[in-house]
């Protein structure tokens, strides 16, 4: 093979190629200096090369500008951020604080309440152990009087009133009722120790039950007339079976029901005792027993004249 054979030749016009390809390299490098050199003469050629070099400059300076005004609106966006960031810190902080002091007064007041509930509570326990104290002192001195000749001594002489100072109520002066109970702002007057008890809400019937059901029987000629009998009939069968129970106490003078619909006055039962001795034994044997499955509770009464207390027994 020829090629084989010449290997040195095909080399060497390599290398003659290679430095032909030099040498017009390097003289086309000198002829573009020269013509450089040649165009540097020329003041217009001069003129457009500042004015590259200028331009160059110019662009240099706005990239830069750019470059700035970014990092400067980047800083700006930092700062802004920094600032939100910690704004919303300080409202996380305020929030949290004003839920704590919310918490810390409600917490003051649970507190405040509790020893409130707990003092009342200690007051009332206190103000009923008194009243115990106070019923046991006046029970033995009952049981006192009872046990002895003469007149009562003078703690069950007393009166007690509901609000001392205020003005007489007129209705529980004359009946020893009155439809505010306890509730009422007038002061009633009630003896300690009288000839009188009364046993409230004790004759019970439906006739007095309700007074609007009272007004339906009155309109119902033929039950009303039943109804009457009915009522008659059982306030006899009543009072034939408490009288005795009453009587077992003492002579009585007078026995009257209130025969009423009006919820404080209803069925109330008053016992006029000749002696107060018999009223009170009446008064600490019938205390908390039970009639017809209603626990009784009696009170001394100070009725002046019947006529006036009682309409309608
Ligand atoms: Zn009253």
């Amino acid at each position: 093979m020829p090629g084989k054979r010449r290997p040195w030749r095909k080399e060497l016009k390599k290398q003659q190629r290679k430095r032909k390809r030099r040498s017009a390299a390097i003289a086309r490098d000198q002829l573009l200096e020269e013509e450089e050199a040649k165009k540097l003469q020329d003041p217009a050629y001069q003129q457009y090369l500042q004015q590259q070099s200028l331009l160059e400059e110019h662009k240099q300076r706005e990239i830069e500008r750019i470059h700035d005004a970014e990092e400067e609106a980047w800083l700006r966006h930092d700062l802004l951020a920094h600032r939100q960031f910690r704004l919303q810190q300080q409202q996380r902080a305020a929030a949290e604080a004003a839920a704590n002091a919310i918490r810390a007064q409600q917490e003051k007041e649970l507190l405040a309440k509790l020893a409130e509930e707990q003092r009342r509570r200690d007051e009332r326990e206190k103000c009923e152990a008194a009243a115990a104290a106070e019923f046991e002192k006046m029970l033995q001195c009952m049981e006192t009087f009872l046990n002895s000749e003469g007149e009562p001594p003078p703690a069950l002489r007393r009166v007690v009133e509901t609000r001392p100072g205020q003005s007489l109520c007129a209705l529980y002066e004359r009946t020893n009722c009155c439809r505010f109970g306890p509730t009422c702002i007038k002061n009633h007057r009630r003896p300690l120790l009288a000839n009188i008890i009364v046993v409230r809400n004790f004759f019970m019937h439906p006739l007095l039950e309700d007074e609007n059901e009272h007004e339906e029987y009155a309109h119902a000629d033929g039950n009303l007339e039943l109804s009457e009998q009915d009522l008659c009939e059982a306030y006899n069968e009543f009072f034939e079976d408490v009288l005795p129970e009453f009587e077992a106490f003492g002579y009585i003078q007078n026995f009257r029901t209130l025969r009423n619909t009006l919820r404080y006055l209803r069925g109330h039962v008053f016992v006029e005792y000749v002696e107060e001795r018999s009223a009170l034994k009446a008064f600490i044997k019938l205390q908390g027993r039970y009639y017809a499955g209603k626990q009784l509770n009696v009170e001394f009464a100070n009725i002046p004249t019947w006529r006036n207390a009682i309409c309608g027994t």
